[in-house]
């Protein structure tokens, strides 16, 4: 593997890697609360996210700098074919590749970029992209929209696994074209973006949503409208009964035809990423009746283990559920971009949820756990 050089030196340019990565986590377009990831590399360096930070509004401290040469050292170890403890080893030798101990925990797609011997490598979850990795055409629509040079991984288990997948997949790419792949699409997650340049990463971007616009035609973006007409007589009666609770009422025009019926709503109803599933819930609750409304919601929560995040109200909008006032404000964001996802992959065969075995996994994945505890 040839190792990327920045005119910098020896150091990859944090400098320039916090400026993209507020770029591109600036924009929900891109990506919504703890989504994405980004690096840069030099020489045996590489700069990473930390887990559990946001794009956005990432500083220096934001970052875990990585030894490449111990973390590629994970590729020749054998680990326990017990998934909970390969993960925990994993996870110990992720963390001892970090040139600084005390440093943030790194990102879990860290191996994954480590992989490219490219000096740049910007991961995001674009809903427009993800209305193709989430739809039923799948790998024949991202390859007829994104073109023949891409490395398409269907779905699968994050972190470790997806890493092993994605390096035997680009060996085999390799082979064939001699170069490592600079475009990764992970059905039901996102893309990653690898060059040696930031013009080249934005070039691709570009070029991938415009062809999606011409595809699926330029709507306006839906918004979502914080409504306490109707809607805020169903917040009161669920905070009534659970104190603590904070709920917001939203609307959204674009919406309300899979509000009609718990039919309509299917597509809305189950994850289409482990996004949704960490921030928005891995499935909604459809509601019709009021007076029945808070014994549905505590059913839901004695049956799933969590309070349901997003409620839909037959006909009206949706209730955004949290402990908080900002995490049901990004519950509702993440919801938002669900709907986002629908209508493109309406283009693309329609939606397909994340099977459930995969779903599972993210559920009990400690990783996720701590992503979901770090989030504001
Ligand atoms: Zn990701």
């Amino acid at each position: 593997m040839r190792n990327p050089s920045s005119p910098a030196g020896n150091k990859p340019d944090l400098e320039t890697l916090i400026a993209v990565s507020r770029q591109y986590g600036g924009n929900p377009d891109f990506v919504l609360a703890g989504g994405g990831n980004t690096s840069c590399k030099s020489g045996e360096s590489m700069f990473v996210k930390a887990s559990g930070t946001q794009l956005g509004t990432i500083g220096a401290d934001g970052f875990s700098e990585i030894d490449l040469g111990k973390l590629n050292r994970i590729w020749s170890s054998s680990y326990s074919p017990d998934k909970d403890i390969r993960e925990e080893q994993v996870l110990a030798d992720l963390m001892a590749s970090r040139v600084d101990p005390e440093s943030r925990r790194p990102s879990v797609e860290t191996l994954l970029h480590g992989l490219f011997p490219y000096t740049w490598v910007i991961h995001t979850h674009p809903a427009q992209i993800n209305g193709i990795t989430c739809s039923r055409e799948g790998e024949k629509a991202a390859r007829r929209v994104f073109g023949g040079e891409i490395l398409w991984i269907p779905v699968i288990d994050p972190g470790y696994i997806l890493a092993l997948e994605v390096k035997k997949g680009a060996d085999a790419y390799r082979e064939k074209t001699g170069e490592f792949p600079r475009v990764v699409v992970l059905q039901n997650h996102g893309i990653f973006i690898a060059a040696d340049t930031l013009d080249e990463v934005a070039e691709k971007y570009d070029g991938f949503m415009g062809r999606i616009a011409e595809i699926a035609g330029k709507k306006e973006s839906p918004l979502l409208e914080r409504s306490t007409a109707l809607l805020g007589e169903w917040a009161d009666t669920l905070g009534t009964a659970k104190p603590g609770l904070r709920v917001i009422p939203f609307t959204c025009g674009a919406m309300e035809p899979f509000l009609r019926d718990s039919s309509s709503f299917k597509p809305l109803s189950e994850s289409p990423t482990p996004d949704h599933i960490v921030y928005s819930g891995y499935r909604a609750l459809w509601a019709e009746d009021r007076k029945k409304l808070v014994s549905m919601a505590l059913d839901f929560e004695e049956k799933e283990g969590f309070f349901p995040r997003i409620i839909a109200v037959r006909g009206e909008g949706f209730l955004a559920c949290h402990d908080s006032e900002s995490k049901a404000d990004t519950a509702a964001r993440l919801f938002l971009d669900h709907l986002k996802i629908v209508l493109t992959a309406e283009h693309f065969g329609g939606l397909q949820f994340m099977p459930k075995a995969n779903v599972d996994f993210i559920r009990n994945w400690e990783v996720e756990k701590y992503r979901a505890s770090q989030a504001k």
